[in-house]
């Protein structure tokens, strides 16, 4: 086990991100960062289990770090999502809520990175799950170009409007930068009771 500067405890940490091809380089980029720097403070990976695209590079990364990372994807996207065989642990499941519930039981923090639909639903899961008390883990959006401006500006709207709950929107973090990313995955969830 190793550490979080914060805690000191390794993270398991399910990163969502992009599993398309042809997105801009630096998507990949950031996403090999965040694996290397998973690995350097000792934490673990928990991912689709695709070898495609961001979360090709993050598994890739992470692993070449020294990070055990553990891998859930469907049966029937074995070969569209290229499964990462290489994966510490590669968990076949069937269907997509399964592999949504198995990367959930085995993370200990979420971590949102740019994507796309898939992104968006897995992470809205994890976030709604989180606001109504379902779990106690943090949820972390790392955003560093803005790739989720108009979604955020949409939802804070939202929440102007009053059809999102100001707990909702505090208990999502917002960040641009992978260490603060990472550091939030290791800050422990404010639990207590809402004052609203
Ligand atoms: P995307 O953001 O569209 O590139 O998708 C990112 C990842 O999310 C891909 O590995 C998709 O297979 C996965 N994904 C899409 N929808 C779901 C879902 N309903 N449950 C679990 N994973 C999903």
């Amino acid at each position: 086990m190793g550490g979080s500067a914060l805690t000191g405890r390794s993270v398991a940490v399910c990163v969502y991100c992009a599993s398309i091809e042809g997105i801009a380089p630096h998507y990949l980029e950031l996403a090999a960062e965040v694996g290397r720097q998973i690995a350097s403070r000792r934490w673990e990976l928990v991912s689709g289990g695709g070898r495609a695209a961001m979360m090709g590079a993050i598994g890739a990364a992470a692993r070449a770090g020294g990070a055990r990372s553990t891998g859930v994807i469907p049966r029937a996207l074995v070969d569209l999502e290229w499964a990462d065989h290489d994966s510490d642990e590669l968990l076949l499941v069937d269907t997509m809520r399964e592999r949504k519930a198995l990367m959930e039981a085995h993370a200990d923090a979420f971590l949102a990175l740019p994507g796309g639909i898939g992104t968006c639903e897995e992470f809205f899961e994890v976030w709604t799950a989180g606001y109504l008390r379902m779990h106690a883990k943090p949820v972390v959006l790392l955003d560093p170009d803005g790739h989720y401006t108009g979604l955020l500006d949409w939802v804070r709207g939202l929440g102007e409007r009053g059809f999102v709950r100001p707990e909702a929107l505090a208990r999502l973090v917002v960040v641009t930068d992978v260490a603060a990313a990472l550091d939030a995955c290791a800050s422990p969830v404010d639990m207590s009771p809402s004052q609203s």
